[in-house]
């Protein structure tokens, strides 16, 4: 049997048919209604003529309309391009027309994007809303829906290396790619990930990260495949998430530390009001210890944290501690959670130095992280070049700089591009940046490495401050030298109103670099 992403839903549909699949604003759908709406929607492709291999794209919150698309487009064996809803219509352009997307769903708040460029669209041919009932546009996605037949749809033959996603990355070193994945990748991608966070039928599963992102693409599918429901809403407030916690009893979530950092401000000012049974919650990005400590001894959920990129699915490492560890004191077991952990099961990463050697497992040799796994992308859409410059014999070069402890956890030290080398030596700008954040009238810090006549490059920092604070450039190199080892300490500051982000809220340091060098010739 070919692994395909449409099994999961039949086995939730077989086994689950009357249980809540999902709730979404005020609604809630069963595994059999959401079935027969995936039925309407697939019919409704096929009609409109979308063929295996059809591009088809949504720009939309994370919504029940977002899930059934997942299940509606694969039934035509079509392929699905998921947009970040934080663009500018210009960015719509660009990718609609570099995935030839056939059809576009929008959601009405949203629509407004798409009006200026709907004109300069080449392959898009139809355009279909997911309104509410003050909708003024004509086509409205619920009636169009009950305009096609419910009755089991007639699948498309696919092989499991069929690609089901063209997802674009966040763009954070430059302009996003088109990252295809094929059934095969997130099937085998969902089995590991529902084994490492032990998912259940009794899992009630928020949504907190977008599901046009990677993150919270890939999560979907175990969920369904367990059975277990999910919740979402457009309103991603603590306040919101929290009276959501307690409404539909929420077991799991996967989000950004950003948004768990607010979580417990809410939650430390509303303790007693607030009853929740939340077990886990899974993030991204390297946060510090203390915070880890925070996470499981004030909210009492646990926490874990994962490692991936858009082109490996997203997960390749967790940060699960093995059960003959926990005899490790806690706080070395924080410390341990805070790093991005071990390979998951399917998954071999080896983080390897300039000569392709495995780097000794010290926690102090630096390499680049390589990953082989089912998870790994068929390729970049249109850019061959790329994909053969990203994965060498089969593995995948993340780009990303690691040390591996003695106990086999990977710990990110930066990306490749952002290493800055300093009279021969490798500096992180996330060591230099920590440093920096450790000053109270530092709000933000990105580093960026800068060209200098002696040691060739030197970190360089672009800071924001907190409201009403003051501190000089020279203060705040001598604060870094007092922090840091010499070689690292910053020699330059630019301070300013704020830093150019990514629509998912990372710093672009490429815009930095540029600006860095536009304003010192
Ligand atoms: P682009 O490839 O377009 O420049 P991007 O790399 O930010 O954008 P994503 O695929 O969304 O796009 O993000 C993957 C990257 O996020 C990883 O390569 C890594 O640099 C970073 N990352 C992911 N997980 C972690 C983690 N646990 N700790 C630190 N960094 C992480
Ligand atoms: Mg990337």
């Amino acid at each position: 049997v070919p692994l395909l992403l449409n099994q999961f839903l039949d086995r939730a549909v077989s086994l689950y048919g009357d249980k809540k699949a999902i709730f979404s604003e005020d609604r809630a759908l069963t595994y059999s209604d959401l079935n027969e709406r995936v039925n309407r929607l697939s019919d409704g492709l096929r009609k409109l003529g979308a063929v295996k291999g059809d591009r088809i794209a949504y720009l939309a919150p994370n919504s029940l309309e977002m899930l059934e698309g997942f299940y509606g487009v694969f039934q035509v064996g079509g392929v699905m391009v998921p947009l970040n809803i934080r663009l500018k219509p210009e960015d719509y352009l660009f990718i609609l027309n570099h995935s030839e997307s056939k059809v576009l769903f929008v959601d009405q708040d949203l629509y407004h994007l798409i009006q200026p460029i709907k004109n300069q669209l080449e392959t898009v041919k139809e355009i279909i809303v997911h309104y509410k009932e003050e909708s003024t546009v004509e086509t409205g996605y619920d009636d169009w829906l009950l305009q096609h037949s419910s009755e089991p749809f007639k699948r498309e033959e696919l092989d499991e290396n069929d690609v089901c996603s063209l997802l674009y990355t966040s763009g954070t070193t430059g302009n996003p790619k088109g990252v295809m994945l094929t059934h095969r990748n997130n099937y085998l991608h969902a089995m590991s990930s529902m084994h490492h966070l032990r998912v259940s039928d009794e899992d009630v599963l928020m949504h907190v990260l977008p599901m046009f992102h990677v993150n919270g693409w890939g999560s979907p599918f175990y969920y369904t495949a367990n059975g277990s429901s999910q919740v979402c809403f457009r309103k991603t407030t603590p306040e919101a998430i929290f009276s959501a916690l307690e409404k539909h009893r929420v077991s799991v979530m996967h989000m950004a530390p950003t948004v768990l950092n607010a979580l417990l401000q809410y939650y430390e000012k509303n303790v007693p009001t607030i009853e929740q049974q939340v077990r886990v919650v899974i993030a991204g990005s390297a946060p510090p210890p203390a915070f880890v400590t925070r996470v499981e001894k004030e909210l009492g959920w646990e926490f874990i944290q994962v490692y991936g990129m858009t082109e490996t699915s997203p997960l390749s490492t967790i940060s699960t501690i093995r059960s003959h560890l926990k005899e490790l004191p806690l706080n070395e077991q924080y410390r341990m959670k805070a790093k991005a952990g071990i390979s998951m099961i399917g998954c071999q990463v080896m983080v390897v130095n300039d000569f392709g050697e495995e780097v000794a497992h010290n926690g102090k040799e630096i390499g680049e992280i390589t990953t082989r796994s089912n998870g790994v992308m068929k390729g970049y859409w249109k850019n061959e070049e790329a994909t053969m410059e990203t994965i060498r014999n089969g593995w995948l070069h993340t780009g990303d700089m690691a040390t591996v402890d003695e106990y086999g956890n990977i710990d990110i030290v930066d990306r490749k591009k952002d290493v800055i080398i300093s009279g021969g030596e490798n500096i992180s700008s996330i060591e230099v940046e920590g440093a920096l954040y450790d000053h109270p009238a530092v709000l933000e810090a990105a580093v960026i490495a800068v060209p200098h006549e002696k040691w060739g490059e030197t970190p360089h920092a672009y800071i924001v401050l907190r409201e009403n604070e003051q501190i000089t450039e020279k203060d705040l190199i001598a604060f870094s030298r007092d922090k840091l080892a010499h070689f690292k300490a910053i020699t330059g500051v630019t301070f300013v109103e704020e830093l150019p982000k990514t629509a998912s809220g990372k710093i672009q340091k490429v815009q930095l670099r540029k600006e860095y060098l536009e304003t010192s010739l």
